[in-house]
């Protein structure tokens, strides 16, 4: 077989996912102890500003800005030694800072809103949302990995937000991303969905479950269909990858082969599983199902596997 990596379309599909946008250039490999100081004292330098799961966005003519000045920070709240370098654009630096004010203390041209909802909602163009991600996974890791988890002793952050050190026993400690399996099952003309309990009336998805050590993406695709639907699944692969600030996960979306239709649903995941021919799934991608049955907003990684799929003739 020759090697096909370039059959591999040109823009991949992870482009297509919310979150995914981000186009800041990371410069990683120059990040140091001077990056945070350094970038804070551009004068081009933005933040991005959250607090408690919500973007702090300001309000102008009906659009949405999530760019702070440091000055504009400072005015609100937020501490800028703790805050985080997003990566550089063709203005300047961008940032992520935790903000001070409680949001019912926000002036009327700031609003604090969720996560959830900026996505959903479409607030801000892609590249912010991208940007967004990466700020408020990394803020999240930070604020939940105060203490070494070696010794106990507070740890302190360093490389303009992409360590902690412990001063006590020296451990150097990296952000986390959680991968998260999510897929979808198709037999034939038919894809499996399910229902969590947490899922809004009548919206039915992909399954997903978080990889677990030692084990491969499509390993942990096939375990989590059986443990939570009964079916077996033989081929499995991988179609796109979606960062997902919840707090610090990335999905990683895949086909999988059914083997069986016989569906066994763990009902303390699911409180339906079902197969749905994909006419019936077209219908619903239309909003014209009979029984007001829908699926995630499009840009959902869940939502893409969805429709990739019903909108293929094979
Ligand atoms: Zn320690």
């Amino acid at each position: 077989m020759p090697f096909r990596l370039f059959d591999a379309p040109m823009r991949e599909p992870s482009q297509f996912v919310g979150f995914s946008g981000s186009d800041l250039d990371r410069q990683s490999e120059k990040r140091d102890e001077e990056s945070l100081a350094k970038a804070l004292a551009d004068p081009a330098a933005r933040l991005m500003l959250m607090r408690g799961g919500r973007a702090y966005l300001k309000i102008a003519g009906g659009c949405f800005d999530p760019h702070f000045t440091p000055a504009e920070s400072r005015a609100l709240g937020a501490r800028l030694e703790f805050s985080v370098l997003l990566g550089f654009d063709a203005e300047g630096p961008r940032l992520a800072a935790p903000a001070g004010v409680e949001p019912e203390d926000l002036p009327p041209a700031i609003k604090a809103i969720d996560y959830r909802s900026v996505y959903v909602q479409g607030l801000l163009r892609p590249a912010d949302l991208g940007a967004l991600a990466q700020g408020a996974s990394l803020l999240a890791w930070h604020s939940s990995h105060r203490f070494c988890s070696r010794c106990g002793h507070e740890s302190e952050m360093r490389h303009a937000g992409y360590r902690r050190l412990c001063p006590s026993c020296g451990t150097e400690h990296f952000p986390r991303t959680d991968p998260v399996a999510i897929m979808l099952a198709v037999s034939g003309d038919k894809c499996l969905l399910g229902r969590s309990p947490r899922f809004q009336p009548n919206m039915y998805s992909c399954l997903a479950g978080f990889i677990e050590p030692g084990e491969t993406i499509e390993n942990a695709v096939r375990r989590e269909t059986l443990e939570e639907a009964g079916i077996r699944l033989g081929r499995v692969v991988y179609q796109a990858s979606q960062p997902w600030p919840f707090p610090y996960s990335l999905m990683i979306g895949c086909y999988g082969e059914a083997l069986n239709e016989d569906i066994h649903p763990d009902f303390s995941e699911l409180e339906d599983c079902r197969w749905f021919s994909r006419e019936e799934v077209r219908g619903i991608i239309a909003g014209k199902h009979e029984a007001g049955i829908s699926v995630p907003p499009a840009g959902a990684i869940a939502s893409h596997l969805i429709r990739s799929w019903a909108e293929r003739d094979d």
